[in-house]
């Protein structure tokens, strides 16, 4: 079984949608991906977090045996980012994003990650994804995630990154940000030329899509009826999907298809509740339900 090196934030997330809120909860890229993907594989961590940063949430991340050797504790204030969703909880809306010890972190990576061969460059600055790549030996599989922040704001350091990339995850409105494009079909064409070998669109209730230069794949969003809070979909997602990856350790197009309903089924979970409430406490049995579930309500 291989493992998995993440590098991305850890925040402590205030949230407002229209089912309830929470304040200064645990949240950021790196810890939504790495709880979903500790059900697959052991997830490495390298994040930054400030003096402020509850030791509750350590444990937690330990309880998920989750490696956090990578994790600095620097002076200063943790990350936070201020979230509101309407009904359409397809899109959030940024209210604040205090970068703290986010602004002067270095993503060392420690010696003994280098070799890992599945690395996840979750949300983060661009120059930050770059400066991790060129850090580590020769990974397998390269997946990167980013946000409508980093594209208004560090569009070229993002396109230079993706050169180095195998598969780029993004939500809709973003894709259509990037390319500059409205129709999708196009929007990815275009990225593809970028440099990435495959996309995938998330289109929050409405399932992902998987785009490489000759085939696409199309997933559902598993059906809810109680949807409280979608931050993290897209990072459970990503937990999902690499960390099935990894712990078959292919990486053809079988595995790539069954991966990516993986990744829908963590989404699920994620978005059931506040925060990591949820998707902390599932055991491998609820996973492996509804990804059965999937069967039944695809094939035909
Ligand atoms: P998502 O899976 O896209 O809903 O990601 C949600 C997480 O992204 C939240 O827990 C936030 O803390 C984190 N986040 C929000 N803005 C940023 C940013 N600019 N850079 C890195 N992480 C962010």
């Amino acid at each position: 079984m291989s493992e998995i090196l993440v590098v991305g934030s850890v925040a402590l997330d205030t949230v407002q949608t229209p089912f309830g809120s929470v304040k200064e909860a645990l949240g950021g890229s790196a810890v939504y991906f790495s709880i979903s993907a500790s059900y697959f594989v052991k997830v490495k961590i390298v994040a930054v977090v400030g003096t402020d940063f509850p030791r509750r949430y350590i444990q937690l991340l330990k309880s998920h045996r989750i490696d956090i050797k990578g994790l600095q504790k620097k002076p200063g204030e943790t990350f936070r980012w201020i979230g509101e969703y309407d009904y359409n909880l397809n899109e959030a809306h940024t209210i604040d994003t205090k970068l703290n010890v986010f602004e002067n972190f270095y993503p060392a990576i420690p010696e003994e990650y280098k070799n890992t061969p599945y690395i996840f460059l979750a949300n983060i600055d661009p120059d930050l994804q770059e400066k991790v790549l060129s850090q580590v030996f020769s990974p397998k599989l390269v997946v990167l995630d980013t946000m409508n922040f980093w594209i208004s704001s560090k569009r070229e350091s993002l396109k230079k990154v993706l050169k180095k990339v195998d598969i780029f995850l993004l939500n809709e409105s973003e894709t259509r940000q990037l390319s500059e494009e409205y129709n999708l079909l196009k929007a990815v064409k275009k990225i593809l030329k970028w440099g990435p070998k495959a996309i995938i669109v998330k289109r929050g209730e409405y399932g992902a899509i998987y785009f490489d230069n000759n085939s696409m794949f199309f997933v559902p969003s598993y059906p809810l009826e109680n949807i409280y809070d979608p931050t993290g979909a897209g990072d459970s997602f990503a937990g999902g999907f690499l960390g099935y990856i990894a712990s078959k350790n292919k990486i053809d197009k079988k595995t790539i298809k069954q991966a990516t309903v993986f990744g829908s089924v963590m989404g699920s979970f994620a978005v059931e509740d506040f925060s990591l409430n949820k998707i902390s406490k599932i055991k491998k049995s609820d996973i492996l339900k509804r990804y059965c579930e999937f069967k039944k309500f695809t094939h035909f």
